[in-house]
Order: structure tokens, then C-alpha cells, then sequence
């Protein structure tokens, strides 16, 4: 077997490194009902990843017979937004902060590849990751022109990190996340923090999926050599 050469690892956000997708869930079920669309819970699981844009247009299409207009999409949106901001105050997902400081004393490069396009993330992340993420190794949804699944994010991310597919590894939470990630040729580690059966994310193409960060810490210094 040939060594590998892992330099980076490269890091969703929300489900991954924030406990964030019960209230994301909540707000585009509560959103998309005001504004007479129908999306569950486990739509949510489903799609995440996906732009609110791409989101919304795809239930447009299958409810409406239509995709939705950019006011109606910036409106709806908006709506979701307000509805995030009132809900409890996210926490990081457990034993994230232990995979974070892992991953740093490894000696790898981390990297954020997230759809979110919230302006305080640098700020958030460093408040309860102190040390391991910086501005110039960040994609979010400002960089890109395609959202997840499409592959632009991951392979955006290994250019700001100057590596090839083969240097780097992925840690996801969403089905959308990891065709994404498997789209750009990345080996990707599946955290499964949500409700969707494991088989979903396999199914997505992972390579390997564990139920929490503690699985993942214990099995990562196999994983990179
Ligand atoms: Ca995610």
C-alpha cells in the first residue's frame, strides 16, 4: 500500500462543528408553511447543504409547477432567517472541539466548506474554536456560484488549501454534503449527528460513516496514514 499524503482536513459546519440543524429545520418547515409551501423535517435532513435559493425553488417546482421568483425567494428566505434568530442559542456539536484540536496537533491544515453565508461565521467559530480556523482557508456560500450537492465547494476549498483530492480528507453530516465532497474526488468521512439512517449517507457515497466525533477522534489517526 502507498502512504498517503492527508494535509488537510476539510470541515462542514453546520451538523458537524454547530448543533444547528434543529433549529434550521424548524425555521424552514415554519417559513415555507407561511408562504404555502410544504417541507417536513426530514425534508430539511434531505436537502441540507443545499443554497435557501436552490431550497426553495425545488419545492416551488413540485408544488407551485414553477420556480420561485427572486423576490419571492429572498422574501421566504428572509422569513427562515428571522425564525433561525429567535430560536435557542446553537451549541458546538459534542466532541467537535476534541476532532478540532486532534486535527491541529496532527499537524493538518483546516479548512471550513460551508453553504452557510452568515457574516459573523469567522467570528462564531473563533469564539468556540479558538486557534484553528482562519479567513483564507474558508469557502462559504459567498464564494461559490453552485451549492452543495454540486462538487464547486469541496474543490474550492482544496484550492485555497493548494492541495490535490488526494491530500485532503472531508468531514460531513448530509447526504448533499458528502456527493458534494465525493463529487471533487475527496475521501469523505461521514458524522452521522442527525436523524437519517447511516444507509442515506453511504448511499451518498461516503467512505466511512460514525455515529459522533468520539468514534471519529478515536479512529482518525488510522484514517490519515
Ligand atoms: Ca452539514
Amino acid at each position: 500500500m502507498t502512504k498517503k499524503d492527508i494535509r488537510a482536513i476539510l470541515f462542514d459546519m453546520d451538523g458537524v462543528l454547530f448543533d444547528s440543524m434543529k433549529n434550521h429545520a424548524e425555521a424552514w418547515v415554519r417559513a415555507m408553511k407561511e408562504n404555502n409551501l410544504t417541507m417536513t423535517h426530514e425534508d430539511v435532513y434531505m436537502n441540507e447543504g443545499r443554497t435557501g435559493g436552490g431550497t426553495i425553488d425545488l419545492f416551488a417546482q413540485v408544488q407551485w409547477g414553477r420556480n420561485a421568483t427572486d423576490e419571492e425567494k429572498e422574501y421566504i428566505y428572509k422569513v427562515k432567517s428571522d425564525i433561525f434568530n429567535t430560536l435557542p442559542h446553537v451549541e458546538p456539536v459534542n466532541g467537535a472541539w476534541e476532532v478540532l484540536k486532534a486535527v491541529k496537533q496532527m499537524g493538518l491544515q483546516r479548512v471550513i466548506v460551508t453553504g452557510s453565508g452568515q457574516k459573523s461565521l469567522l467570528e462564531r467559530l473563533e469564539k468556540n474554536f479558538p486557534g484553528i480556523f482562519s479567513a483564507d482557508l474558508m469557502v462559504t456560500a459567498f464564494d461559490v456560484k453552485h451549492g452543495k450537492p454540486h462538487p464547486e465547494p469541496y474543490l474550492m476549498g482544496l484550492e485555497k488549501a493548494g492541495l490535490t483530492a488526494g491530500q485532503a480528507m472531508v468531514v460531513e453530516n448530509a447526504p448533499l454534503g458528502v456527493q458534494s465532497a465525493k463529487g471533487a474526488g475527496i475521501y469523505t468521512i461521514a458524522v452521522n449527528t442527525g436523524p437519517l439512517a447511516d444507509e442515506v449517507l453511504y448511499n451518498a457515497g461516503a467512505d466511512i460513516v460514525f455515529p459522533n466525533h468520539a468514534a471519529l477522534l478515536k479512529a482518525l489517526p488510522g484514517l490519515i496514514r
